[in-house]
């Protein structure tokens, strides 16, 4: 995909497919869709990405949806259910590791916890279930 060029250098992707990085990438087919933000098809394990969201949302929040779904397609590969309905979406493992990635990632590119709080606060999310995320990603973003 064209917006994936230069990707295969970013450290935090490869971070997640290692020496496979090049590899997943070219063969990663991408879809668009027509609404919420970005996801990864459960069956073949494909992107689905918004076309309004790309062209309309925050670049760090798109650069950490990015990295966020790309921890779910390496999931995916590993044969992991990326929607195990015993859980709560924030309380999913898969959910929990691919945020905790997103923040371990925003927090290097210098985002502030309050930038961050707001990039994790989707329009369904209360402050509760929010504050509970972020108590399972074990991160802290408390304002220093
Ligand atoms: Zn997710």
């Amino acid at each position: 995909m064209e917006s994936f060029k230069g990707f295969e250098k970013n450290l935090a992707v490869r971070g997640i497919f290692g020496e496979e990085t090049e590899e997943v990438l070219k063969n990663l087919k991408v879809d668009f869709i027509w609404f919420g933000y970005m996801g990864v098809d459960d069956n073949d394990g494909h992107l689905m990405v918004n076309k309004r969201y790309l062209s309309s949302g925050s670049k760090e929040d798109i650069y950490l949806d990015i990295i966020h779904e790309l921890c779910h397609v390496k999931q995916h590969m590993e044969g992991r259910d990326l929607f195990d309905p015993r859980y709560d979406y924030v309380d999913r493992p898969t959910e929990i590791e691919a945020y905790r990635y997103a923040v371990q990632e925003a927090k290097r590119i210098g985002l502030s916890s309050a930038r961050i709080r707001q990039y994790l606060k989707t329009e369904w999310m209360s402050t509760e279930v929010l504050d509970r995320l972020i108590r399972n990603m074990d991160v802290n973003l408390e304002e220093t």
